[in-house]
């Protein structure tokens, strides 16, 4: 028997609905060859949406997401919306309201996109980023004090705990046992000691549970220099909201394009639909033009079938897009080609 997936889709804004509709296209043409049936519910949430009717998410929209398997999403963003309501309305409470904790990023430098780090061989950069998604910098603790005066000052405040710290490690360590055995966990806790000092702890208490994992400090500002310097010395990288966000801009460069960067938002304990996100953001440079790179998209729902234990669908995209990289026939412009983002996707349905 066929397994239904019942995925929720939020195409949002810009580019978004574009490269979402193609990895549609592909995911389903990947499920007819695998065993693997998707159930898509479109919702249009979106700014234009937000527009018309005053809300972003309409009144009963959290429900409705929590009887998804998933949800995949574009993007939200637009010159005449407020982040306010985008990424504050939908975006940012999504990660909390269902708990998505884990925020995954990859990075692997595919053979055939050049990246702007010389005399790279394909595959060399191959690394996961476990970016906690919950607390953190981003926890939304503060104020403005005094202000329309000189003397105008704010606070914002991070919020770490014991709790929050260790589930992301936890996942992060679950993940490298899997792999070569090396988690480098990213602070800055020579300067921020309360916050990322009880982080470290967390972490070398963790540590006692993964003997066979190696765990390896490392300072944010070395972490950059050591992102461009010797990627390859990475294997699972853990990290803070903040840093963790910065950190995978980073590896999405080196790896050649934000157009090839890919995201899953976590709930590992699968209470909560997880969702599934390329890095980018709704370009509305690009927008409407058929040019965006779908392949973020496309990479991002291979990570959304391996959560739904679709794993020979996943690989069997993974696969594909690999070739169509490796020929470099069909590229996008981002990667330094003239193809449509249609053209991209059917190559990659060729491929497949
Ligand atoms: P957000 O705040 O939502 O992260 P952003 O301001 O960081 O958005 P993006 O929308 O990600 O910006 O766009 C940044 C740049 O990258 C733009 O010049 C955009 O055209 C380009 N870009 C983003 N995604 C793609 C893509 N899929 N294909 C090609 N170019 C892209
Ligand atoms: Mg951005």
């Amino acid at each position: 028997m066929m397994k239904m997936h019942k995925i929720a889709v939020i195409g949002g804004d810009g580019i978004g609905p574009e490269v979402i509709e193609e990895s549609i296209r592909i995911v389903d043409a990947a499920g007819k060859k695998h065993g693997a049936q998707f159930d898509w519910q479109r919702l249009p949430w979106s700014s234009e949406n937000y527009k018309k009717t005053g809300h972003m998410v309409p009144p009963g929209g959290w429900e409705l997401l929590q009887q998804h398997d998933a949800i995949f999403f574009g993007a939200v963003g637009s010159p005449d919306v407020p982040e306010t309501v985008t990424v504050h309305g939908l975006l940012l409470p999504m990660r909390r309201k269902f708990d998505q904790y884990v925020n995954l990023r990859p990075a692997y430098l595919y053979e055939g996109v050049p990246s702007p780090l010389k005399d790279k061989a394909p595959g060399s950069i191959d690394f996961l980023v476990f970016r906690e998604n919950t607390e953190g910098e981003y926890a939304p603790i503060g104020g403005r004090i005094y202000e329309g005066m000189d003397a105008d000052t704010a606070v914002q405040v991070s919020l770490f705990t014991r709790r929050g710290c260790d589930r992301i490690l936890r996942a992060a360590f679950e993940a490298a046992r899997k792999r070569k055995k090396i988690l480098t966990s990213i602070t800055k806790s020579n300067a921020l000691t309360y916050g990322l000092g009880l982080w470290d702890d967390v972490a070398n208490a963790v540590a006692k549970d993964y003997p066979d994992v190696k765990l390896r400090h490392l300072l944010v500002d070395a972490a950059a220099m050591d992102f461009v310097r010797k990627p390859e010395t990475f294997d699972v990288v853990v990290a803070s909201n903040l840093f963790g966000d910065i950190l995978t801009d980073l590896s999405a460069m080196v790896t050649g394009s934000v157009g090839l960067a890919s995201s899953a938002n976590i709930n590992p304990e699968k209470k909560f639909p997880s969702m599934f996100e390329p890095v980018h953001g709704s370009a509305p440079d690009i927008a409407g033009k058929g040019i965006a790179n779908p392949l973020a998209a496309v990479l991002s729902s291979a990570l959304m079938l391996d959560h739904l234990r679709e794993e020979s669908c996943a690989a069997a995209i993974r696969q594909a897009v690999a070739q169509v990289l490796k020929e470099g026939k069909t590229m996008p412009p981002d990667l330094g080609g003239k193809s449509k983002t249609r053209e991209v996707a059917d190559a990659v349905l060729a491929a497949l």
